[in-house]
């Protein structure tokens, strides 16, 4: 018998399916993970909530994240620098990673994203130590825990600081062993099923920290394995600046020379890109994951989302790593995102509901998903509930596709579910101690400080 879940009269059920459709007073009905009716269904169910009182999306999907970085959130010593030197600061600490650690704050920063909505999380996970090469198992271990559908980086980096890069030595791998760990990990944990829970991306960590032989090798690999590249690119002025001065080229013209473009490439940020650039982009379907948190946090810049809206690049939404946003809600981020654009952008700002579409439908294209990302029948059971009469959101109810973005949500959401399962009910994770692993990581971030 297989299992099934019934969502019945859901008051708003906003799917961002091709047609836009949001639909009053239906059922959803849920089997083996994947929806398998929307509107009047009669049959039974093993399982029933009432969604009277709901507002029911798809489930967000974070397309960039560093979970580790939980362990070092709200560092005074850092909190005023810019990327370049908060990185060169950072990798002190996270030198001295362990497997314990990354499983514990790649738990809580999951758990978290859970909690406000998110049913699919990347993590581009990039920090191997020599003492510890060995942390996908460890992350897929996670997410497994908790429920979550995860894709994960085999990141990497191989230009430390003695050959001009910013890591210490400690953390970079030679490019032998990082193309034979990364054909391994895909080979033995990339699943790429539809409705797949575990998959991994290759993901160098950025130009300013990876040879190009190393971006130019991973990128043949990656198409050789059929899986997806990942990089930052374009955060800062200060990247630009090093490669013009190192190479005399521009970060997009360099990515382009190694390989690096095209539907299956996703660059995290991509804030500084000119007119050309963007329709480079545009024309060969390259796509940029959006962290407007951390780029307003590390006086980044304010990435051209409306204009990259318009020209039809691929957007997606993500929290990007925990110490520089410093926190994991992409409910959050929506609003953030939303806010940000109307006072950079007026009239051309992405509407409420386009930035829940970027945070959805946009987010699934990163990540090569298209049965994620939207209700519709045979899609994924991936969606949250929020209750329409929760206090902050008192009045506001009469659009329900942009009240995220406008209003924005102030606590958790009611129910989170993925693959069918219920992983946060009424506000709470099912079967997790909150408490108990926030202290599990406030040890953790405890110790490596002491290392220092
Ligand atoms: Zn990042």
């Amino acid at each position: 018998m297989s299992k099934s879940l019934l969502i019945r009269n859901i008051r708003h059920l906003v799917t961002c399916d091709d047609q836009d459709r949001v639909l009053e007073h239906v059922n959803v009905l849920i089997r083996d993970g994947v929806i398998a009716a929307i509107g009047a269904v009669g049959e039974p169910a093993d399982e029933v909530i009432d969604g009277s009182m709901l507002a029911v999306y798809p489930g967000l999907i974070n397309t960039h994240h560093h979970l580790y970085q939980i362990l070092t959130r709200n560092l005074p010593e850092v909190q005023n620098l810019e990327l370049f030197d908060w990185l060169r600061a950072l990798y002190q600490i996270w030198k001295n990673l362990t497997p314990e650690s990354v499983y514990d704050s790649s738990l809580a920063g999951m758990a978290e994203l859970v909690k406000y909505g998110c049913t699919t999380v990347f993590d581009h996970h990039y920090v191997f130590p020599n003492a510890h090469p060995d942390l996908l198992p460890t992350q897929f271990a996670a997410a497994k825990r908790l429920g979550v559908r995860m894709t994960v980086s085999r990141g990497s980096m191989d230009l430390s600081e003695k050959d001009g890069g910013l890591p210490p030595d400690s953390v970079v791998q030679s490019l032998e062993t990082i193309l034979r760990d990364s054909e391994e990990a895909v080979r033995t944990w990339h699943d790429p099923a539809c409705y797949s829970m575990r998959q991994v991306v290759l993901a160098p960590c950025s130009p300013f920290s990876v040879s190009a032989d190393l971006m130019r090798e991973s990128a043949l690999l990656a198409r050789k394995l059929g899986v997806r590249l990942h990089t930052h690119l374009a955060e800062t002025k200060d990247e630009e600046t090093y490669l013009l001065k190192k190479l005399g080229i521009r970060p997009l013209a360099y990515m382009q020379e190694l390989g690096w473009i095209g539907p299956d490439v996703w660059f995290a940020h991509g804030i500084h890109f000119n007119d050309e650039e963007l329709k480079l982009l545009a024309d060969t379907g390259t796509g940029v994951a959006h962290c407007p948190a951390s780029n307003m946090k590390l006086s980044s810049g304010v990435a051209r989302i409306p204009e990259m809206l318009k020209l039809g690049i691929p957007v997606g939404l993500a929290v990007d790593g925990s110490a520089s946003n410093d926190g994991s809600s992409l409910m959050e981020e929506m609003r953030i995102a939303y806010l940000l654009h109307r006072l950079t952008s007026g009239d051309q700002a992405p509407a409420g509901y386009d930035i829940l579409k970027i945070a959805t439908r946009g987010s699934a294209r990163l990540l090569g998903r298209s049965e994620l990302g939207q209700i519709s029948v045979g899609s994924a059971a991936d969606l949250f509930a929020v209750r329409e009469d929760r206090l902050e959101l008192a009045g506001a109810t009469s659009d329900v596709t942009s009240i995220l973005a406008t209003v924005g949500l102030k606590g958790p959401v009611d129910y989170t579910i993925v693959s069918g399962k219920i992983l946060v009910k009424e506000g709470s994770l099912v079967g997790m101690n909150d408490r108990e692993l926030s202290q599990k990581v406030h040890q953790h971030s405890l110790d490596l400080r002491k290392k220092l």
